[in-house]
């Protein structure tokens, strides 16, 4: 279903359809979402809103695709054609998928470009890649002399939810295993964010998958709530905070549904003493500012040491004072708003908690430079004497605002760093490698970075320990995911 216009700067978007199981329909409670420009504050798209019935409605649609349709029960080359058509129409549509991403929820047009749109397709080219290497079926030797077949089949109905802030990374990374594993799927974005996911579902449509497949259904928590409670969802997986995590996780107990949680962070980078503060600075400026402060495994902790505090702070404070706040659609840009007026206050309200808790307030602070009036801006915030029992130390508030912490030794910054809640990310910065590795494997994380942030690679499993949640995509890892184990043993004839 086309677009009313591509970039929602110049034209209001208008998106009635539901995209249901290959079709695009009505939705069933007739209500919309005001998709609003995080830079200008104005609508820039009105999109159909799902209901609880446009729920049932796609689930019904991919159970019966699974149960029996041929999706399923093709041969994994032919899936992998498929999906090869759709990794080549995305690579059409990058500029245009970019330019959504920016329009709905901010991220400065060359991060989204580059990370929101490229990595995704290079993503799914590598996932397709792997797919053939993958071990669907394998034949083991019995204990008893007999064979063993194993064979990993599709899991069964996927419920797919992802949040606004890195919204096709975070299908792509889900679905594409989902579909190559032979998997039907209902996917439901954020309302923040649904105008890149109504793009992908274009993308689907002209694909040609199979009816019942896969279904788009943007939509608030409600409906996220309906769909992972509903009986025929046979795995559920789930992008998005700690708090909804546990409520999901709650949600599919009693049917003992399959779930994979990807949730909050509050990582540490341990910088130990013989790093160099500018190339440290630099590097958080990358990991942890992206997508204005918006990432889930941003390094927002920054442990150093006690006798070179002064150094590391010079350093962060002459980056993130330098760096270009703006219209996101702007090249240059480095920090663009925050997704919704809710997610400044909230970020706001961490800056003023700070400095209620005594943490000394270096750089930024405020909510937009002089030079914006409008949009849901704050200036990159830097926090310095601070401790790791601060709030600001140890809640995740997702916007440009990073806490450093002193420590004495080595010993003492591996406490720092493993003392919190969560467990997504963490890094450490220092000439000596053995060193960074030995602290890599103490600290208890899912991912960890030597000398850089945590890098996404396709063929790397990510996912997170601790409150963090449990499952990992990408990898031959992300492919076990939407797959069950069935063993078959042989008997003689
Ligand atoms: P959120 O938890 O509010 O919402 C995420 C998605 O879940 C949305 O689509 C939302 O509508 C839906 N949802 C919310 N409550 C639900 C419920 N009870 N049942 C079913 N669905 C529900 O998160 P957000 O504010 O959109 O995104 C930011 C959060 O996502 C941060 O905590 C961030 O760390 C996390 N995140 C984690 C990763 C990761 O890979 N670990 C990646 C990106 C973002």
């Amino acid at each position: 279903m086309a677009d009313s216009g591509r970039d929602g700067r110049s034209a209001v978007q208008n998106r009635e359809h539901l995209f249901v199981g290959g079709a695009w329909i009505r939705p069933g409670i007739g209500k919309t979402i005001e998709v609003v420009s995080p830079h200008t504050e104005c609508v820039v798209a009105q999109v159909a809103a799902a209901g609880p019935v446009d729920v049932d409605l796609a689930v019904r649609s991919a159970r019966a695709a699974f149960d029996r349709g041929p999706w399923p029960r093709l041969d994994i080359l032919d899936r992998v054609d498929v999906v090869r058509r759709l990794e080549t129409l995305y690579d059409k549509r990058r500029p245009d998928m970019a330019d959504l991403i920016t329009t709905e929820m901010g991220a400065p047009t060359t991060f989204a470009n580059r990370a929101q749109v490229s990595l995704p397709w290079m993503t799914m080219k590598a996932l397709i890649d792997a797919a053939a290497d993958f071990s669907w079926q394998e034949v083991r030797p019995g204990h008893y002399g007999q064979d063993i077949v194993i064979r990993r089949e599709p899991v069964g109905v996927v419920a797919i939810i992802v949040p606004w802030n890195m919204p096709q990374f975070l299908t792509v990374i889900k679905l594409i295993p989902a579909l190559l594993a032979g998997c039907t799927i209902v996917l439901k974005p954020s309302p923040e964010a649904p105008l890149d996911a109504l793009l992908l579902a274009d993308m689907l449509e002209e694909v040609g998958l199979p009816p019942g497949v896969v279904s788009v259904l943007p939509g608030g928590r409600d409906v996220g709530e309906h769909l992972v409670a509903h009986p025929d969802i046979d795995k559920v997986s789930f992008t998005g905070s700690t708090a909804a995590g546990r409520q999901v996780a709650a949600a599919c107990a009693s049917g003992l549904t399959r779930t994979s949680l990807e949730l909050g962070g509050k990582s540490a980078a341990i910088v130990l003493d013989d790093a160099d503060p500018e190339t440290v600075a630099a590097g958080i400026r990358s990991a942890s500012l992206s997508n204005s402060g918006q990432i889930c495994n941003a390094l927002t902790r920054i442990l150093v040491p006690a006798n070179r505090s002064r150094d590391y702070v010079d350093a962060l404070s002459t980056v993130m004072s330098s760096m270009r706040i703006g219209d996101p659609a702007d090249p240059s840009t480095e920090v663009g708003p925050l997704v919704t007026r809710r997610q400044q206050t909230r970020v706001r309200n961490y800056i003023e908690l700070g400095q209620r808790e005594g943490a000394r307030l270096i750089v930024g602070g405020t909510e937009r430079p002089s030079h914006i009036n409008r949009g849901w801006y704050v200036c990159p915030t830097l926090f310095a004497d601070a401790d790791n029992g601060m709030r600001i130390a140890r809640e995740e508030i997702f916007g440009p605002v990073l806490t450093v912490i002193s420590y004495r030794d080595v010993d003492d910054a591996v406490t720092i760093a493993n003392d919190s809640e969560y467990g997504l990310a963490g890094s450490v910065w220092t000439s000596d490698i053995d060193l960074g590795l030995t602290i890599a494997a103490r600290v208890r994380t899912g991912t960890f970075g030597v000398n850089q942030g945590y890098t996404m690679d396709p063929a790397a499993p990510f996912g997170g320990m601790k409150s963090s949640g449990y499952g990992r995509e990408l990898g031959h890892e992300g492919f076990a995911g939407f797959v069950d184990t069935k063993s078959i043993s042989i008997g003689k004839p």
